[in-house]
């Protein structure tokens, strides 16, 4: 019963990025869920929570999945960054094209400069260590979050080598900070 009169400090994290790069797998995982062996094209937005308590404080994550807004775009951006304390801007190592495309997603983001970012590569199990062509190399994803402010992490939704629990403990140390 005490649990129930625990007070969370709550933070309003957005998933954000193209279309196919995990957003909803990652959101599912973070919350506590297994990795979906199917998972819906996500239509309008769905979110999620994940309770965590960072060196004593109670803080809630509520994961707005973004899923449709690939689509909508512009007039769905302002709805969903009102009172958005972080975002996650997501790509998948493979796929280079939603690397590139997050610049677009950074852009729109500037109209809240106060946000924390954090930049997230997603399915790094699916990493071919034996070419280099068609991913997004670490290096190049660093220098890209470095010049823009972001805290980067490589990830999988699915398999190791990368855990999402670390991201989900320095998202919320983060906030906790802010
Ligand atoms: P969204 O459109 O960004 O929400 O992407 P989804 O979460 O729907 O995932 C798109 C596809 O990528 C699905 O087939 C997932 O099973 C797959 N997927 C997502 N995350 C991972 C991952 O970390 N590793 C692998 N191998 N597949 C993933
Ligand atoms: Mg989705």
């Amino acid at each position: 019963v005490s649990s129930l009169l625990t007070r969370y400090r709550t933070f309003k994290v957005l998933m954000i990025g193209d279309s196919g790069v995990g957003k909803t797998c990652l959101t599912h995982r973070i919350c506590g869920g297994q990795f979906p062996s199917r998972v819906e094209a996500t239509i309008g937005v769905d979110f999620r929570e994940r309770l965590l308590d960072i060196d004593g404080e109670k803080i809630k994550l509520q994961l707005w999945d973004t899923a449709g807004q690939e689509r909508f775009r512009k007039s769905m951006v302002q709805h969903y960054y009102r009172n958005v304390h972080a975002v996650l801007f997501i790509y998948d190592v493979i796929c280079p094209g939603s690397f590139n495309g997050l610049i677009a997603w950074i852009e729109e983001c500037s109209i809240c400069p106060a946000l924390l970012r954090f930049l997230v590569g997603n399915k790094s199990d699916l990493r071919d260590p034996s070419r280099t062509e068609g991913q997004v190399s670490q290096e190049r994803a660093m220098s890209f979050s470095k010049a823009h402010g972001m805290m980067f992490f490589e990830t999988s939704a699915k398999n190791p080598p990368h855990s999402v629990e670390d991201i989900v403990v320095a998202v919320g140390a983060k906030l906790k900070r802010h």
